[in-house]
């Protein structure tokens, strides 16, 4: 853990018409219902801090301390938010495929990086309880870091949501229910809780702070790659948490003069089962409609309607990026694929950016020579996997040519 250090947060202010908050009380969304972002005097930490400074420092998460909300050392949450690795995987893939392999974090995805920061700051503030709904790794995360905070946690997820996660997060000490309906209905009961004053309600980009947590994501690629960014990054999208933090990463490095103008293509991957940013960004709308019958095996991208649809729209096709939906088939190829051939396990949700990728190769969205990055978001032993029946009788004769 880090020593005490300076911190530069200013002020929140509201994603869609610029209103200032103040900082260090508790918010949810601003006053016109929309995400609240986090803004730092970066003129000041430009003067204060330098690439090698941040490169210097052991590599996890927090070296990025002056980019982020958290003010008091004591009020971190830690279970070790190392720095992911960059692993490229040249035969299922093109020539130049990066996974950034988030399923190496805490709780084995990603959403340790966004709720380690979301409960450090609810700590901070004072929070005793939370709630929020959850597809599954999300509430893993929370129940993880609230457990160890001291703070008690009401989950809901959707009642087909893997085993495991259901499982880790009561394990973990929350209080977890599942629910028939999807993760916005979920949301629903959230909602009328926090209304009640029951809890304070942790859901995506419902607080300042997850994205904070997520846009390390963006930090950490731009370091890895030695002050330069890939050509694209292919996203899978639920919320769009990490994907408006990266955007937002990437503004403020410009801002302290470590990156220049220069900006990955920004691809935005769905299920086709839940497509509803594809079929915003197609139809060149700002916001999306909520996508009916959802369904998909990428757990982690079945959001029917995401609050932060607009900062994802403009984020990707400010970056000359698109949004790509991929059949389950071709997610399930490309899991096959990229652990039969190049030794890494995915997570579906990655799978189904490897598919996004193919997809982008074939119609030329981006080219061979280009370097691309992968988010794989969670590891995939947390997922059913094909069953295996071979087996062996070693009281009868072995036919050693069948093995
Ligand atoms: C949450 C999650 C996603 C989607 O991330 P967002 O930032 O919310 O869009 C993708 N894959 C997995 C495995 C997840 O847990």
């Amino acid at each position: 853990m880090t020593a005490e250090r300076p911190t530069y947060v200013t002020h929140l202010e509201c994603s869609a018409r610029g209103e200032r908050y103040p900082a260090d009380t508790l918010h949810q969304l601003s006053r016109a219902g929309k995400p609240l972002l986090v803004r730092y005097d970066l003129a000041r930490l430009a003067r204060d801090w330098s690439r090698d400074d941040a490169e210097a420092r052991p590599a996890d998460l927090w070296r990025w301390r002056e980019l982020l909300p958290v003010r008091r050392t004591g009020d971190i949450v830690s279970l070790g938010e190392i720095e992911t690795p960059l692993i490229p995987i040249p035969r299922a893939g093109g020539a130049r495929v990066l996974v950034k392999d988030e399923g190496r974090l805490p709780t084995g995805s990603f959403k340790a990086r966004g709720l380690v920061m979301a409960v450090s700051m609810a700590k901070a503030l004072g929070v005793t309880r939370i709630a929020m709904p959850t597809n599954g790794n999300a509430g893993a995360a929370l129940a993880a870091y609230a457990s160890r905070a001291g703070i008690e946690t009401v989950i809901l997820c959707p009642e087909d949501t893997p085993e495991a996660n259901v499982r880790e997060i009561a394990l973990q000490g929350g209080r977890v229910w599942r629910v028939n309906g999807l993760i916005d209905e979920c949301g629903a009961i959230v909602a009328e809780g926090t209304r009640q004053g029951r809890w304070f309600d942790l859901s995506t980009l419902k607080e300042p702070y997850r994205i904070e947590g997520k846009k390390t994501m963006g930090l950490e690629l731009a370091l890895q790659l030695g002050w330069r960014l890939p050509d694209a990054i292919f996203y899978p999208t639920g919320g769009g948490t990490g994907l408006i933090g990266m955007w937002k990463a990437f503004d403020e490095l410009e801002a302290l003069g470590w990156i220049g103008p220069e900006r990955p293509k920004m691809f935005a991957v769905q299920a086709a089962g839940c497509a509803p940013i594809v079929k915003a960004f197609d139809e060149g709308a700002d916001h999306a409609e909520r996508w009916e019958n959802a369904h998909t095996i990428a757990a982690g991208i079945r959001v029917p309607k995401a609050l932060g649809d607009f900062l994802i729209l403009d984020a990707v096709r400010k970056s000359g990026g698109r949004a790509i939906a991929v059949e389950d088939e071709a997610t399930l190829q490309a899991v096959s694929d990229a652990a039969g051939q190049d030794g890494l396990l995915l997570c579906p949700e990655g799978g189904a950016t490897l598919a996004a990728y193919r997809q982008a190769l074939a119609e030329g969205w981006v080219g061979a020579g280009n370097e691309c990055v992968l988010f794989n978001c969670a590891t995939g032993l947390k997922y059913p996997m094909p069953s295996v029946t071979r087996a062996l009788d070693r009281h009868q004769p072995i036919d050693f040519d069948a093995l």
